[in-house]
């Protein structure tokens, strides 16, 4: 079996107490690779790297140009066709991704997203002139933009290879290294990426992988005084523990947590789109998405007739081994998850609603972590499986008569992340996204974001945003630079608070 290393300061390196975890494929429920299980001991060595790296300005005082180009390089090495599949096999087996999503979608999109991260920042200007300037003296005054320095990445395990794109690509093209925490659960797409990330030759310390407990690791990150900024994608639970334990060194945080996000099905929608899109939007990767939009609301005039197509088109998704190419749904990342997400099914029966499909385990599938895609009907929004996220192939629809009564029904949820409009009135239905309180809303479509295009929470769905001109600039500070230009000692009005003459 594989053994992989972290990579640190530009070295791949055993953990120091020389500890190794099996990285489990979901499907099969067998091993298949090891990883190492870091300890805060490795933590430091490798924040010390990066915080060397960038003081001592090899990169951060690279021009944007020559650091985007090793972005690219790295692209071009994903989009290998024999390295996409090998990393969209490690995908699959370690995270349970469907192979043609993972090939064809998780590992080519990362790519996609690097690269447009870098193409974005080669456009910005570290100097921004201010609008007007307001002294009685004649300055230049501007803003400096200036990478905030060492960012520490910790990720989820429902998108290995991207959130770890996520989180490098535009960190690092403004000129911040990075110290990267993966998921326990799915370690090896990151540690995958480290051996071409150190083919590239960015230099030593720039970016620097860790792997092992987020408990402890994790901590390390957010409390040591050497890391500036905590970029985590996770829970709405651990979201709380980062923050508050990166406020002893008042870190910068950004926040992408947890969703329960809303669907709103118009009576004039063109249904058998809206059918498919709004099932794509919960089942896609088995629901393991924070943006799932998991809350269904539908027209009084069209529920009966979404709801049998929406039965009928679940009982079409092919669920069982993530390597066929023929399957549609993978299993749950692991025995704990499939476990939760049983465990809300019953809970949701129990409050009173109905399993219009799904509900089990599949019947044919005697091994792995898989649980039938399933339709609730008889839901009432303040149930907990329309309040809580559930992360499974689970959703809730919910009958509604007026747009208020839709738009109130999104809205109460302590998420606000994605969700969408399904109408074929697009100037209603973008008054309608308007008013729900969520970072992306989509109208007759699920699941598509933009590498230029924020991308966050609303209230405890996160803090700050990833991507787009405002995702490259949470890695910056604001710098104000002022220069007099000469104005007469006669006229510095500020020395005349403070001597006499
Ligand atoms: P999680 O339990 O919050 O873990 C996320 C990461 O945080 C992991 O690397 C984990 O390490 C680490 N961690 C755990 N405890 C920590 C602590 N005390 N301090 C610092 N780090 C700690 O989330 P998950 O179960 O992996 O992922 C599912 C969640 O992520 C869902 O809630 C989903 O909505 C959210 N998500 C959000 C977005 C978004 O963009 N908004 C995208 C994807 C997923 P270990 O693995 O070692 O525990
Ligand atoms: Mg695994």
């Amino acid at each position: 079996m594989e053994q992989y290393r972290m990579y640190i300061d530009g070295q791949f390196v055993d953990a120091e107490s020389g500890e190794t975890r099996a990285s489990m494929n979901p499907a099969t429920e067998e091993p298949v690779a090891l990883a190492p299980v870091g300890t805060r001991g490795d933590m430091k060595r490798a924040i010390e790297a990066a915080r060397r790296a960038f003081d001592s300005g090899v990169w951060s005082g690279m021009p944007v140009g020559e650091r985007a180009q090793l972005i690219y390089k790295l692209v071009e090495k994903i989009n290998d066709m024999d390295m996409t599949r090998k990393l969209g096999t490690i995908e699959t087996q370690d995270a349970g991704f469907t192979i043609s999503l993972s090939t064809g979608g998780e590992v080519p999109f990362t790519a996609y997203w690097m690269e447009k991260a870098a193409r974005t920042a080669e456009c910005l200007s570290s100097y921004e002139p201010l609008p007007w300037h307001d002294f009685p003296d004649v300055s230049w005054s501007f803003v400096n933009r200036e990478p905030i320095g060492v960012c520490g990445g910790i990720i989820p395990w429902n998108h290995p290879f991207m959130m770890a794109g996520w989180k490098l690509g535009p960190a690092l093209v403004m000129g911040c290294t990075v110290v990267l925490k993966p998921a326990s659960e799915t370690p090896l797409a990151a540690l995958e990426l480290a051996k071409l990330i150190d083919e590239c030759g960015f230099p030593p310390g720039v970016v620097n992988i860790v792997t092992g407990p987020g408990s402890s690791l994790g901590e390390e990150l957010c409390t040591h005084p050497f890391v500036d900024k905590v970029a985590l994608t996770g829970s709405t639970e651990v979201g709380r523990q980062v923050m508050k334990m990166a406020s002893s060194t008042l870190k910068k945080v950004t926040l992408e947590l947890g969703g329960k996000s809303a669907q709103i099905i118009m009576p004039d929608a063109d249904l058998e789109v809206a059918v498919e899109g709004s099932l794509s939007g919960v089942f896609y990767h088995t629901g393991q998405v924070c943006v799932s939009g998991t809350r269904i609301f539908v027209h009084e005039d069209i529920y009966d007739e979404y709801l049998e197509s929406a039965i009928a088109a679940t009982q079409t998704v092919r669920i069982g081994d993530p390597m066929d190419f023929e399957t549609t749904m993978g299993p749950l990342i692991s025995r704990g998850q499939q476990e939760t997400v049983l465990r809300y099914i019953e809970i949701g029966k129990k409050e009173g609603a109905t399993v219009a499909t799904g509900g089990k385990k599949p019947d044919h599938l005697k091994k792995g972590f898989f649980v039938e895609p399933t339709i609730f009907t008889n839901v009432h929004n303040g149930m907990t499986i329309a309040q809580e996220e559930i992360f499974g192939p689970v959703v809730c629809i919910i009958k509604f008569r007026t747009v208020d009564e839709a738009v109130a029904m999104a809205n109460d949820s302590i998420y606000g992340l994605g969700g969408a409009v399904w109408s074929r009135n697009i100037p209603e239905a973008i008054e309608i996204a308007k008013r729900v309180r969520t970072g992306t809303m989509w109208i007759n479509t699920y699941h598509q974001l933009s590498p230029m295009a924020p991308f966050g929470g609303y209230k405890q769905s996160g803090i700050g945003r990833e991507h787009g001109v405002q995702g490259l600039l949470e890695f910056t500070q604001a710098k104000h630079i002022l220069v007099d230009l000469g104005t007469p000692l006669a006229n510095r009005l500020l020395h005349t608070y403070v001597f006499s003459k």
